[in-house]
């Protein structure tokens, strides 16, 4: 397939190169070629895109909930008609495999046509107040100009959980994809200019460095939201800078999802899980598995029929279809993996199965250590590739501790029999819990997190609430 890229800014419905005229490489981490050279976005590009949007904002938040609905619609019609050419950029750009692809593109997509669905539904209220002195009339309005930044392990997803809630609500948005993989999210940008969006209502910008064009977007008083999906850190920066102009934020940050095997436990059913939970998108996603607490009972059959599995995973390039896992977004995160697993053997681990680093390409072959303590590195790290890293425990009480016992809380996993599974679960501190189920993620569902894994909720019901204000009309009874 020929697929030509966008590789320029856009900034008030125009397609420009960035007023100074940089560029810089977008690589195909498989093989470490130049995909495209991408236009850099000066500082001054970023704010010429906040002030677009907001020049923008008045018009589109008076638009009916059924034209913006219809927008959003029509852009899930044409991503779902070029699915395979939305599929293979992030191929080339992210290294991700054919399947992981076709599944992003699907996921991806479906945010249009939910949010098409909630647009038309924005909820208000009206009741009479207590003493009987007054009606309360509760309306919500978009909030305003939206800055939205995402990362680059699900470069579709990421952007069309936020562009498609932020514009159902009314609000006008600048996107700052991950530097790794622009090309996705100028392909979206375009997708939506098709569908129709107005002028200045969608904006894209790609800053190099990132941090100061960011921090001078979200001193500008026009923006009033900024949503976020990316590691705790960066989150971190980003709450310190929302609080100089109050900005109001969402956040989807790290994770560091415990998989409980219960005694008891179907295994082949845990396996199955275990192998969606780990290895989707190559393991490279906040809601991956990353600490596997196997009870002791089970905890032999566990070990040898995943091992048996992951090794039958066939892994190269994603051109290739037949190819279930993908490389890494770079050489320096295939790096990150190898040394998280040398560490763990420092620290006492046994590998059996992989844990060598190819020489060509960014990949890693699937992997798995044992003899992993609660404590090791290994498992107090969000390691963001496909290693399997495995702590034998005697108790149940001591799987919950161990599993709670983390700064994160976005997403966990419990397998065992079902009444005691779900009472498992309960205890988990997460914003998200799988029970006998190695995948969530649902366009339906509310996806977020507790603790310092995030602030908000995206998709459901409420992910277009993070777009809105409530506002609270007081009227003569
Ligand atoms: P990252 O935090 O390095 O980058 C995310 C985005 O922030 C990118 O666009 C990057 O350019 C930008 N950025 C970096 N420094 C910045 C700064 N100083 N100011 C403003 N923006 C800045 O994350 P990543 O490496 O791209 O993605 C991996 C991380 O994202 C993992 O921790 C993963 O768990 C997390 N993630 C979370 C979710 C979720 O929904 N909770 C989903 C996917 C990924």
């Amino acid at each position: 397939m020929t697929v030509t890229y966008l590789n320029k800014l856009f900034i008030d419905g125009e397609w420009r190169d960035g007023n100074d005229g940089r560029t810089f490489p977008v690589f195909n981490p498989a093989d470490g070629s130049t995909v495209a050279e991408f236009a850099v976005a000066s500082e001054a590009d970023c704010t010429e895109a906040v002030e677009a949007a907001d020049r923008a904002f008045a018009a589109w938040a008076a638009t009916s909930p059924r034209e913006r609905s219809d927008i959003l619609r029509r852009t899930f019609d044409i991503l779902s008609n070029e699915k395979e050419k939305f599929a293979e950029i992030m191929v080339r750009e992210n290294g991700k495999s054919w399947p992981d692809a076709i599944a992003e593109a699907n996921y991806a997509t479906e945010f249009f046509r939910w949010f098409s669905e909630e647009a038309v539904r924005i909820p208000g209220d009206f009741r009479l107040s207590p003493g009987g002195d007054k009606r309360i009339v509760v309306t919500r309005q978009p909030m305003g100009v939206s800055l939205l930044i995402t990362p680059w392990n699900f470069p579709a997803a990421m952007a069309t959980r936020k562009l498609a809630p932020a514009l159902a609500a009314g609000c006008t948005t600048v996107l700052k994809p991950a530097r790794e993989t622009p090309l996705t999210a100028a392909y979206i940008v375009d997708a939506l200019s098709r569908a129709g969006v107005p002028r200045g209502v969608v904006n894209l910008v790609t800053p190099v460095p990132t941090g100061p064009a960011v921090a001078k977007m979200m001193q500008h008083p026009a923006v009033r939201k900024m949503s976020f999906t990316g590691s705790t850190e960066v989150g971190r920066v980003l709450l310190h800078e929302a609080a100089d102009t109050v900005v109001s934020t969402s956040m989807e940050l790290g994770g560091n999802a415990p998989f409980l095997v219960l005694p008891g436990a179907n295994i082949d059913e845990a396996v199955a899980g275990a192998m969606v939970a780990k290895m989707r998108n190559g393991g490279s996603a906040c809601t991956a598995a990353n600490r596997f607490y196997v009870h002791s009972s089970v905890h032999d059959e566990f070990v040898a029929k995943l091992a048996a599995e992951l090794g039958r995973v066939q892994w190269g390039s994603g051109l290739n279809r037949a190819n279930t896992l993908g490389s890494l977004v770079s050489l320096e995160e295939r790096d990150k993996v190898a040394a998280l697993v040398t560490t763990a053997v420092d620290e006492g681990a046994t590998v059996i199965l992989g844990g060598k680093a190819t020489t060509a390409g960014a990949f890693y072959p699937p992997t798995m250590v044992t003899g992993v303590q609660h404590g090791d590195t290994i498992n107090q790290t969000e390691i963001f590739g496909p290693v399997t890293a495995v702590v034998k425990v005697d108790s149940i009480d001591e799987m919950v501790d161990m599993a709670n016992d983390t700064i994160y809380g976005l997403i966990g996993y419990v397998f065992g029999e079902e009444a005691l599974a779900l009472r498992v679960a309960m205890r988990i501190d997460a914003g998200m819990v799988g029970v006998n189920r190695g995948v969530l993620s649902d366009p339906a569902a509310p996806f977020g997190g507790t603790k310092q894994s995030g602030l908000g909720r995206e998709g459901s019901s409420e992910g277009i609430l993070e777009y809105l204000e409530e506002k609270y009309i007081g009227l003569a009874p």
